[in-house]
């Protein structure tokens, strides 16, 4: 099939170049010049581990192009992939300006037949707003779909290449046929709905799993005051199916481009209904809450922080991404250098993306984790990065000036901490502080 995909972020750039592995021919648009000329040349803007070989193969088999030339995509395409960015306005609603500007370009472009399908997670009742504008500006048929994506940054080829399920919400029925025909190799649970409650699911989704990291955090913070492991509570809990093992780390709380801003939407979403989601608002209260954990626990081990050197381990709101977007890092860094500390940071592969947002103040970003260690009177690990797991506490024990450990990850284990002096904080696993 011929496809254009709108938008090279995590989504679009991702889905443009899964679809072109499995044999369609792909352009790719953004209106961003310089990464379409990074594209161009073989570079791949963001981290995402298995993509660059992915572009490069299906680059030279002809199958994937990058463009700034919306227009001519869209021209050029049976089927016309929206993957916009749709952050949060500061009132908390998705900002659909991309979507609606996206929408209108398409409409323009338009000399024939075309499948429009979003996959940008957008509030219900925009893929409909999507169809009044396009057909505001052209007569040629065509038909809307939303198929939400659910990758994972960091895992974000696998998701695509092997996803849980696929959702296609439309009323077309020629979308239906070829957007299930587009998706069939990838998995065989494809699931048919209508476009509203294709929009909620990806919401609801994300709503779901951020409740689940909010829940365990509280169960986090309940074991600490009454002497359980929240480590062998989650296990424990996995164990059922009902349950279910998956997003029951305790930790810093979720941070990130979706879970924050769809939490929010999602919000707004029920309030323009007059809905007030309260379990969904606590989910967030306790998420904002759950990272100055950190700096409470800073403060019982050292006391005052102001002229405090602070370690800070791992910036990207997970491991294996450069993405920084709302990262529990910017809080509690913001929260240490107002309160005097000098903070030394260092992260594998965000620093540049940090350090881009956040700044200098008051921060020294460091080139490697031991090099951030070296005299610090605490360390704080705020992402679970593997290069992390693979430090042995000695060594961090011998780089610190004074050996206090908050470990917002809960990434070393007891038996490995056994034979330090480490002062130990831990998320929920009161035993170990
Ligand atoms: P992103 O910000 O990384 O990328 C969006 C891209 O779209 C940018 O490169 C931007 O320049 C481009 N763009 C915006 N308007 C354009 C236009 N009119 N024409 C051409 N290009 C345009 O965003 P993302 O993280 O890929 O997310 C995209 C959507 O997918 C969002 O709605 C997000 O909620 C959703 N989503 C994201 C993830 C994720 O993990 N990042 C997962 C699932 C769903």
């Amino acid at each position: 099939m011929k496809l254009a995909v709108i938008g090279t972020g995590y989504v679009g750039l991702v889905s443009g170049v899964c679809f072109s592995e499995l044999g369609n021919d792909v352009i790719c648009v953004d209106h961003l010049k310089e990464k379409v000329a990074l594209l161009n040349k073989g570079e791949v803007p963001i981290y995402e581990p298995g993509l660059k070989e992915l572009i490069a193969s299906n680059k030279s088999e002809g199958r994937l192009q990058f463009t700034t030339d919306l227009p001519e995509a869209v021209r050029q395409s049976d089927i016309i992939i929206i993957a916009v960015g749709t952050p949060s306005l500061p009132s908390g609603k998705a900002n659909l300006s991309y979507i609606e500007q996206a929408a209108r370009e398409i409409g323009l472009a338009m000399n024939g037949f075309k499948i429009i399908a979003t996959k940008s997670t957008v509030p219900v009742g925009t893929n409909e707003h999507i169809q009044t504008i396009i057909a505001s500006q052209t007569a040629f048929p065509f038909e809307v779909a939303s198929v939400p994506e659910f990758l994972r940054e960091g895992t974000a080829v696998q998701d695509t290449l092997h996803p849980d399920r696929i959702v296609i919400g439309t009323s077309g029925e020629t979308a239906r046929k070829y957007l299930t025909e587009l998706h069939r190799p990838l998995t065989e649970h494809i699931m048919s709905t209508d476009i509203r409650s294709a929009e909620m699911i990806k919401y609801a989704s994300n709503a779901f799993l951020a409740a689940k990291i909010s829940f365990i955090n509280e169960i986090a913070n309940i074991c600490e005051k009454v002497g359980a492991d929240v480590t062998e509570v989650a296990e424990g809990m996995g164990y059922d199916h009902r349950i279910g093992s998956s997003f029951l780390k305790a930790g810093i709380g979720y941070g990130g481009s979706c879970f924050p801003k769809d939490t929010q939407a999602l919000i707004q979403i029920a309030g323009q209904m007059d809905y007030d989601f309260k379990l969904l608002k606590s989910v967030v209260d306790v998420n904002r809450d759950q990272r100055f954990n950190v700096i409470r626990k800073l403060e019982a081990s050292l006391g005052d922080l102001a002229g405090r050197t602070v370690a800070i381990w791992g910036l990207a709101f997970k491991p294996e991404t450069d993405d920084v977007r709302d990262a529990p890092a910017f809080e509690i860094i913001d929260a240490l250098v107002k309160r005097g500390a000098n903070v030394k940071a260092y992260d594998p592969i965000a620093t540049a993306n940090f350090r881009q947002q956040f700044g200098e103040s008051g921060v020294v970003y460091c080139a490697d984790a031991e090099e951030a260690a070296i005299q610090a009177d605490a360390l704080c690990i705020l992402t679970e990065w593997k290069e992390f797991r693979d430090i042995k506490p000695l060594s961090i024990q011998s780089w610190l000036r004074t050996p206090n450990l908050i470990d917002g990850r809960n990434i070393y284990s007891e038996h490995e901490l056994a034979n330090t002096q480490l002062i130990y904080y831990s998320v929920g696993r009161p035993n170990m502080n």
